[in-house]
């Protein structure tokens, strides 16, 4: 059972990466984000509490993401291994993982890319996503929540020996092709 997570500055290209890499490989692709958007989309319980959140470029509370993540996990889908795109996020959220997972083994992809690549990936989301957490003011502040709050991450994993790193930088098949390498 492969069980992967995806770490990278919003923008770094985790999200096409992770599709890709699933339907090769039968994983279950887990987004948060996108399991946060449908909540929102379907005003669930969980919608009502996280849509300003988001749309601020806010974390939302650890304790809610944890739940989400711990449900998600058990589904049938996830028995063959999958894909964590977008959690964890900070370094509670990757605690309370370890917690749920053991000794289980876990491989951590790091993105890396330039703050030029992202920009320019990023300008080309909101033309083409229509995000409403994707304005200019939003995206600057996804990225300086990600310094502060999920870059520690790197060296929580590079600690535990669990970090692969590969360059984010070039186009979607070149990044693939090292992922490919890397998690081979
Ligand atoms: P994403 O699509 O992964 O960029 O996530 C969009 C938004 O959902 C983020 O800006 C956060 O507000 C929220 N979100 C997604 N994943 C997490 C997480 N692991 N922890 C906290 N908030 C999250």
């Amino acid at each position: 059972m492969q069980r992967l997570i995806f770490l990278g500055a919003p923008g770094a290209g985790k999200g096409t990466q992770a599709k890709l890499l699933c339907e090769e490989l039968e994983l279950a692709h887990i987004s948060t984000g996108e399991m946060l958007r449908a909540a929102v989309a379907e005003g669930t319980e969980l919608g009502k509490k996280v849509g300003s959140i988001m749309e601020s470029g806010q974390l939302v509370p650890d304790d809610l993401i944890v739940e989400l993540i711990a449900e998600r996990i058990k589904k049938p889908d996830c028995e063959k291994g999958y894909i964590l795109d977008g959690f964890p996020r900070t370094v509670p959220q990757a605690e309370a993982l370890g917690a749920m997972l053991g000794s289980a083994e876990v491989t951590v992809v790091l993105f890396e890319v330039t703050m030029e690549d992202v920009e320019a990936r990023l300008a080309n989301r909101r033309s083409a996503e229509n995000r409403a957490d994707d304005s200019d003011d939003v995206q600057r502040e996804r990225l300086r929540v990600y310094q502060k709050q999920t870059a520690p991450l790197i060296s929580f994993y590079e600690e535990r020996g669990l970090l692969t790193t590969i360059s984010g930088a070039g186009s979607i098949e070149e990044v693939y092709g090292r992922l490919k390498q890397a998690v081979a």
